[in-house]
């Protein structure tokens, strides 16, 4: 099975683990990071710039600083070449607007470049959603959104629909409306992925689309803007402001916050860009807006970033340093989802087992980290602060009706005290994601997995002998740099020796990362696609197996709705996150004896099941249950 894609339609609450729904065939600078802050001597160098070389150049000597808004300098770096404005800044279109030469006024009074810079290295000291004091050139009302409709298209994986959400919720407070209908939109955001090469060219295609909106856009409207977020905005940054003149916003997946100022630097004409990782931001106090009445699941962002450096990903490069958010707001947000009637809540995060909530002092902080047996980390070891397994113990007791999922863990951060509390939890789902990307030690080494073949089998058999019943899937990359056969075939080997539940397959891409700087791409791209569709061929053997063994079983099966391909039959998931499909028929509502229901979005159901295939399984439904009374029985 190959990962579903999230189409240019703004998809909600799909299911798919980290950074991967993009597709699951697709072919095809060194990142300067901390660095000194400019100093006043630089202003020189700044002044013979572009105003945006500048400001991206200022961005690379803050490197992983603090959040810092570059359309401030931006419009700084502007007054300073007022005689190239009309060509470095607004264009043509833009300077007929009125509300040009007002701002252009303010910024004459506007801060300093040192002023930047003071407020660039001061310390942050509230992480709040509210919109902070407007720079001096800015009135407060331009930071609103005065009723201006935005679209926004999601783009990858759960991250990026929980990160739409959090843009959102932003704008939202600054005055902002939404709307799904394209046409009518004044702002059209892309919250992009760059994972892999493909899913770049999408968002490249998709931008060519919305020039010709842009263009035919009749002037008695509002100018369109169009804002890239998200990975490709931090990955490309000038290339794109470049290549794309119509982009008029970038805003990395760490500047969020800065969206409703951003917006309002395009409003006077010129592209604005943020792009600055954060040490810190995990939008701990930003709730995503649940924009489905009818949803049953939601997404809880936990943890954000990645210090693994797998040699081929490009994650931490687009997403910045590993950070966790604080459990209390955590829990603040599972209560309410719970309050809302919500009953599934996905845990996120790139790591998201790699969990550490180092915000409150804690009486252990020298407890070093339990990996998972014959696992080692690319990084220094990290000691105490709150872990997964406290996280996953509390947040499971906010609402025992509640199921909890999470996803996407990587295999080297589960000790013991996890599994176990999977195992004793009634509402943690017995289904744990373990990306290995290859079954191969060799490919594993130059991956820098931190694991041969054999610790990642011995984790395999001890989770399955922990948690009895559970389901697995995994991640696999095929034809990474100096796959030989060999490799291949020992990556087929583990697929038939774990037989998965699900599987997400990929051919390798190659992205500037230090696969790309170290090592060859040189497998040929049919090769990378015959093998890939080989391990296809397996992992769907393999999974009906797996899945065939749940015939004759009754499963507690939580329902989603009317099932896509039928309209007399309902649709939902099982502990292992399975598709269940089985007809819409009156049952007993075990709560109340004697009472006939029909199931409803939400309900719990015990299913028998009697057929399966490798994606979804069939079966009849029995009873409306609770979770807690619930006797599936495998
Ligand atoms: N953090 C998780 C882990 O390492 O176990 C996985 C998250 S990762 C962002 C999602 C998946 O995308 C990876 O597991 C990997 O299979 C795939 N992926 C990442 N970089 C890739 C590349 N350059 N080419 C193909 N697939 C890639
Ligand atoms: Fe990418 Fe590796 Fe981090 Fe996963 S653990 S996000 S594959 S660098």
């Amino acid at each position: 099975m190959t990962r579903p894609e999230v189409p240019a339609e703004r998809k909600s609450l799909v299911y798919q683990p980290s950074c991967g729904p993009v597709s699951g065939v697709d072919l095809p600078a060194e990142l300067t990071l901390p660095g000194t802050v400019a100093t006043a001597g630089d202003r020189g160098l700044f002044s013979a710039m572009h105003p945006l070389q500048c400001v991206l150049q200022v961005q690379r000597s803050l490197g992983w600083g603090p959040l810092a808004s570059v359309s401030w300098l931006s419009l700084r770096m502007c007054r300073a070449h007022s005689s190239l404005s009309s060509t470095t800044c607004p264009s043509p279109e833009r300077q007929e607007d009125g509300a040009r030469k007002d701002f252009s006024s303010r910024l004459a009074t506007g801060p300093t470049f040192q002023h930047f810079l003071k407020s660039a290295s001061a310390p942050q000291e509230k992480l709040s959603s509210e919109v902070e004091d407007p720079p001096p050139y800015l009135m407060m009302d331009e930071l609103l959104g005065r009723e201006r409709k935005v679209y926004l298209e999601t783009y990858g994986c759960q991250m990026n629909v929980n990160d739409t959400e959090i843009a959102w919720s932003i704008l939202q407070k600054s005055g902002y409306l939404r709307t799904s209908n394209l046409q009518e939109a004044d702002v059209i955001l892309l919250v992009t992925c760059s994972i892999r090469e493909k899913a770049e060219q999408t968002i490249w295609n998709r931008l060519h689309q919305l020039k010709a909106l842009k263009t035919r856009r009749p002037r008695s409207r509002v100018p369109l803007r169009i804002g890239i977020l998200g990975c490709m905005a931090e990955r490309l940054k000038e290339e794109i402001l470049n290549r794309e003149k119509m982009v008029d916003v970038l805003a990395g997946p760490d500047a969020y916050r800065d969206l409703p100022r951003l917006l309002a630097v395009a409003e006077s004409g010129q592209q604005a860009a943020n792009v600055l990782l954060s040490l810190d931001e995990t939008y701990a106090d930003v709730m995503p807006v649940q924009t489905s009445p009818s949803a049953t699941s939601a997404f809880v962002s936990i943890m954000r970033g990645c210090d693994n450096m797998c040699s081929y990903c490009i994650v931490p490069f687009t997403r910045g340093r590993e950070r966790s958010r604080p459990v209390a707001s955590i829990l603040e947000e599972v209560k309410k989802l719970s309050e809302q009637g919500l009953k599934e809540v996905t845990l996120l995060g790139q790591n998201v087992n790699s969990f550490r909530d180092n915000s409150e002092v804690q009486f252990n902080n020298a407890v070093s980290t339990n990996l998972s047996r014959g696992f080692t980390t690319n990084y220094k070891a990290k000691q105490g602060g709150l872990r997964f397994a406290h996280l996953l113990d509390q947040v499971s007791r906010v609402d025992p009706e509640m199921r909890i999922r999470f996803t996407s863990p990587h295999p080297k951060d589960f000790p013991d005290e996890v599994l176990q509390l999977i195992h004793e939890r009634d509402n943690i789902c017995k289904q744990i994601h373990l990306p290995a990307q290859s079954g191969s030690s060799r490919v594993l080494e130059a991956m820098r997995r931190g694991y041969s073949r054999e610790a990642y089998v011995e984790l395999v058999h001890h989770i399955k002998e922990s948690i009895p019943g559970v389901s697995l899937s995994s991640d696999f990359i095929a034809g990474f740099c100096g796959e030989t056969e060999e490799d291949h075939v020992q990556t087929v080997s583990l697929l038939r020796e774990v037989q998965y539940n699900m599987g997400f397959l990929f051919a390798y891409s190659m992205r500037q990362t230090r696969a790309y700087h170290r090592l060859k791409d040189d497998v040929p791209e049919e090769v990378k696609l015959r093998r890939l569709e080989e391990l296809i061929t397996v992992f769907r053997e393999e999974a009906t197996k797996a899945n065939q063994m749940s015939v004759g079983c009754t499963q507690l099966v939580l329902v989603e709705g009317l099932s896509k391909r039928s309209a007399t039959d309902l649709c939902g998931r099982n502990d292992g996150n399975l598709k269940v499909i089985f007809p819409d028929a009156e049952m007993e509502d075990v709560s109340n004896p004697g009472l006939r229901v029909r199931a409803q979005p939400g309900d719990y159901v015990l299913v028998k099941i009697t057929s399966a295939s490798s994606q979804t399984l069939r079966g009849h439904v029995l009873c409306r249950t609770t979770l807690k009374d619930s006797s599936a029985n495998c």
